[in-house]
């Protein structure tokens, strides 16, 4: 056949990962804990497994899950999504993601997409005929330029994809941020995909500025979110989509014959396990301890870094190491010193180089010990 996506190949996480692997290498590359979920939630999801819940879920997943997260949007932001018609459960953010993109985007409709992107957006709006328009963030300031935005749009833009917390350069957006963007798209037809999967990992007092506060954007968003993320469980799969009713009816169309409906018993340990709100509120003190750990350990290391504003990623600078580029780097890294990460490069338009490695902190303190002693003595 002929291919839909000739430029895509294996994703840098299945590459760095299986590099890990091969070289028995400390992997903080792919984002995923190396320590277990909570053992609460494991037997809430046995105990589903055993109590009858192991055929199809409704569609759009189980109610009392769809109510829970309902719950968490009136608790945490003080905004209403109705659990019948603007919530869907999804397998993980990608399926939501993906089936948020196949059910606007026709050939030859624009979207705009921040660079460094999380590898899945552009391949996804391309297999379905669709132009992909990158805006490179600043890469020392990671600041954007609206003004800069707004010149992007034209009569074929139809979505504009945003990600906060921000994979993988560990920033968020500011309420200010927000508020262009929801200038610019007021009055347009355009749809906003608002990637908030890393909505409880932010730090110091900082606020989660969800599309969902903003009228404006908040009317044309499709917002994805991922328990794995949440809860440390990324293989269990298992995310949302909220969106106003007369979105969440195309996404529906797409999604029920995308993957009809996600696993079941996950869906109800889930929703038992949300109604206790410090399960996901003390994530960021969790993870902000982590990060400090981390960035305590590598003061005396050669390389720079800002802390991560948010998500469980570090970049880490290493232009007073070497010039090798950053995908040698980080492959003479694993290989090398036994420690895996990501090249930013890939994530850049034009692959732009800025020196950059991605480090994922979701591990055991001993995991970052061990890291930070590789790391401090390159
Ligand atoms: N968006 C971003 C920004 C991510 O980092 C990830 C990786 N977790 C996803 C989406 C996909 O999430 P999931 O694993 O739930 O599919
Ligand atoms: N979101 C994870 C990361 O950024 C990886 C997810 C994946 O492997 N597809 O590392």
């Amino acid at each position: 056949i002929q291919s839909k996506l000739p430029e895509v190949s294996t994703s840098i996480f299945s590459v760095m990962s299986g590099l890990a692997a091969a070289h028995q290498a400390l992997n903080l590359s792919q984002g995923f804990p190396d320590f277990e979920s909570d053992p609460k939630l494991i037997a809430l999801q046995h105990k589903a497994m055993l109590s009858n819940k192991n055929q199809y879920a409704p569609m759009p997943g189980i109610f009392d899950l769809r109510k829970e997260i309902s719950k968490k949007m009136e608790l945490l932001y003080g905004v209403s999504y109705h659990p019948e018609t603007e919530i869907t459960v999804t397998a993980g953010a990608t399926q939501a993601i993906f089936t948020a993109i196949a059910a606007t985007i026709k050939k030859d409709d624009e979207v705009i997409i921040f660079k460094p992107a999380y590898d899945s957006y552009e391949p996804s709006i391309r297999v379905f005929g669709g132009k992909v328009i990158s805006y490179q963030i600043d890469p020392e300031t990671f600041e954007i330029n609206w003004v800069e935005v707004e010149q992007l749009i034209t009569s074929k833009t139809k979505m504009v994809i945003i990600n906060t917390p921000h994979n993988p350069s560990g920033q968020i957006m500011a309420k200010n941020d927000m508020k262009q963007l929801e200038r610019i798209l007021k009055g347009t037809n355009i749809v906003l995909l608002s990637d908030e999967v890393y909505e409880h990992i932010i730090f110091d007092g900082e606020q989660h500025q969800t599309a969902a506060l903003f009228p404006a954007l908040a009317e044309r968003t499709f917002i994805t979110a991922s328990f794995g993320k949440t809860f440390h469980n990324t293989g269990w799969k298992v995310g949302y989509c909220l969106a106003p009713s007369n979105l969440m009816a195309e996404f529906r169309k797409v999604h029920q014959f995308n993957v009809f409906s996600v696993h079941h018993p996950t869906q109800v340990a889930l929703a038992q396990y949300l109604k206790t709100p410090t399960n996901y509120l003390e994530l960021n003190s969790f993870y902000q301890k982590k990060r400090d750990l981390f960035l305590s350990l590598l003061k005396e290391s050669r390389f720079k870094f800002v802390p991560s504003k948010g998500t469980y990623f570090q970049l880490l600078n290493f232009k007073e190491i070497t010039s090798e580029s950053d995908f040698d780097f980080a492959m003479r890294l694993t290989k090398e010193q036994k420690i895996a990460s990501i090249p930013i490069s890939v994530f850049n338009k034009h692959h732009l180089d800025t020196h950059v490695l991605r480090f994922c902190f979701a591990k055991t303190d001993d995991t970052l010990k061990k890291a930070a002693e590789i790391l401090c003595n390159i």
